[in-house]
């Protein structure tokens, strides 16, 4: 199973893009707590799994290094996109692409309507 990028709207997996590269979260808990205050989720909390992809990074927040991207130590992620669109993007997404849960994919395979899919989705997202 791939890592996905853990931010609100962010659809980034790991190995799909060689210039997305996904971060595990901070070990240092006052990094960590800035890292959770800017993804700005409700109730997020980070396992060992969560992982945050590169793009919400500043290019200056890397170590320069050829060949890999290296975080530097102490950075918190700043890029983010929070507007509404964003969400409708990402929602629509998701019933064209991977199969939400089986139930949803039953209303979106019984049901062709794609407000009617998107508004369902939006509401169990
Ligand atoms: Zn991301």
């Amino acid at each position: 199973m791939p890592y996905k990028c853990c931010a609100y709207g962010c659809n980034n997996v790991d190995g799909v893009d060689k210039n997305i590269k996904l971060f595990r979260f901070p070990l240092n808990e006052t990094t960590e707590k800035e890292w959770v205050n800017a993804i700005q989720r409700k109730d997020f909390k980070p396992s060992k799994y969560s992982r945050l992809c590169s793009a919400h990074f500043n290019p200056n927040d890397f170590v320069e290094n050829p060949n890999r991207l290296v975080l530097k130590e102490g950075v918190v992620p700043s890029n983010f996109n929070y507007p509404a669109t964003r969400i409708k993007k990402y929602t629509k997404k998701k019933i064209t692409g991977n199969v939400y849960s089986p139930v949803l994919n039953e209303i979106v395979q019984n049901n062709s309507h794609p407000g009617y899919s998107t508004k369902l989705i939006f509401w169990c997202a």
